[in-house]
């Protein structure tokens, strides 16, 4: 999501005239597209604008994003930070810094989280194989843990045929892949009235985009409909990504999520019916509050008995205003730490489970980038990277090969070449 918006206010820069050059380089203007779904990401902004304060002490720093929209004094007092946008103001960048270079005194334009009601568009092109296309925005939802509704607002979308043409625009730069990318993707269309599975059968008529993959989707809002959709669509590939969280009702309970074990269970079991190869993903934080051992214990067996292919873990952290906080017991630093590298190491024997299963089989890779050893490296449709030799340019190209699994990784041989 923050990579679809960063690059479409690299656009309005560059169609004001500004010059792109890179994050590394000496520049006039550095603009940090902050995250704070953690600490850790708020630690890494803050980084970012002292890395870029180093580099050109003469700089100004402008910070957008979600920390910007949370923590906008905090970021004004840090050394050559110049402009601090929040959610509603961050796309007007070009005006922005206009009436800095006029005043020339550090701004912040930071609007109540409950005036924000307007949808930006964004996409991102540049990469020329995959473009992460934003269809909504903010989320309805108040999961315990959680500040994004306190930075992003309010759910909202815009129209399908916004969408559709912004898909169409992605297809004419010879972009062959799409990854919806939204806050809370499957509550699309509070603000237009439609449904989320109507726009995914809009988006699969558009020609020249072959692949679209759902970046990920809260477990109760993934219907039977949308399942069956991806099942015998054109172009969706089978791949979901859905939030579980954790493993154990008692804590989904204090987290405030929509949904119990027996009904994620089920939704996965759905899924392995449905779509025998899809590859699933899903998000767990470890540590929250009230998770007490026997609790992660619990969501540990519940996790290893699902048979999905990728864990992505978690570090839960506090977060201010969140009620979370009021939550017993918190988990100490080092048991967090302790779980998460135990499900890390979980996660990884999952993941290479899934890969053994596609050893020998026949599957399309859209390649992406080259290595310098030469070889293509791309992935399947069901999310398999695959790295091959190819005597050809494969670059953006889509092309069946046999998948040989060895060593951790996974190789593609093209046979007729
Ligand atoms: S669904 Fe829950 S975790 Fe996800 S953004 Fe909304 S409040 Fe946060």
């Amino acid at each position: 999501m923050n990579y679809a918006e960063t690059e479409t206010l690299s656009r309005k820069m560059k169609d004001a005239g500004y010059q792109q050059v890179s994050f590394n380089g000496v520049a006039d203007y550095y603009v940090i597209n902050s995250c704070s779904v953690t600490e850790s990401a708020n630690k890494k902004s803050r980084q970012a604008i002292r890395a870029a304060h180093r580099r050109n002490p003469n700089a100004s720093i402008i910070v957008v994003g979600c920390y910007a929209q949370l923590k906008s004094k905090e970021i004004s007092a840090i050394e050559g930070v110049a402009l601090v946008l929040g959610v509603k103001e961050k796309f007007n960048i070009v005006e922005r810094i206009r009436e800095f270079e006029e005043k020339h005194a550090v701004m912040s334009c930071v609007s109540a989280i409950s005036e924000v009601e307007s949808f930006s568009p964004s996409f991102s092109c540049s990469e020329r194989t995959r473009a992460f296309l934003k269809v909504q925005d903010g989320c309805n939802y108040r999961c315990s843990y959680c500040t994004i509704p306190l930075a992003r607002g309010k759910s909202r979308n815009p129209s399908i045929a916004s969408l559709v043409e912004q898909a169409e625009e992605i297809a004419a730069c010879g972009v062959k892949e799409i990854v919806l990318s939204g806050i809370n993707i499957g509550d699309f269309g509070q603000s237009t009235g439609e449904t989320f599975i109507d726009l995914l059968r809009a988006l699969d008529k558009v020609s020249g985009i072959e692949r679209y993959r759902i970046s990920s989707i809260e477990p109760n809002l993934l219907t039977t409909e949308v399942i069956d959709f991806v099942a015998h669509s054109r172009a969706f590939m089978p791949h979901f990504h859905i939030p579980l969280q954790c493993g154990c009702d008692e804590v989904l309970r204090l987290m405030r999520r929509r949904y119990n074990t027996d009904f994620f269970r089920k939704k996965i079991e759905e899924v392995h019916s449905k779509i025998p190869d899809a590859f699933i993903g899903m998000d767990v934080m470890v540590g929250s509050m009230g998770e007490t051992d026997e609790y992660f214990r619990k969501s540990y067996n519940f996790i290893e008995s699902l048979g999905i292919s990728f864990v992505h873990v978690f570090t839960y952290s506090e977060r201010e205003q969140t009620d979370a906080l009021k939550i017993k017991p918190h988990v100490q630093e080092s048991v967090r730490t302790a779980r998460s590298v135990e499900l890390h190491a979980l996660s990884e024997k999952m993941h290479q489970d899934f890969y053994k299963k596609f050893d020998g089989q026949i599957r399309p890779v859209l390649f992406e980038t080259k290595t310098k050893d030469g070889l293509y490296v791309g992935f399947t449709d069901n999310y398999i990277r695959v790295q091959a030799k190819i005597p050809y340019n494969a670059r953006n190209q889509i092309i069946a090969v046999e998948l040989q699994y060895k060593d951790g990784c996974m190789y593609g041989v093209i046979h007729n070449v």
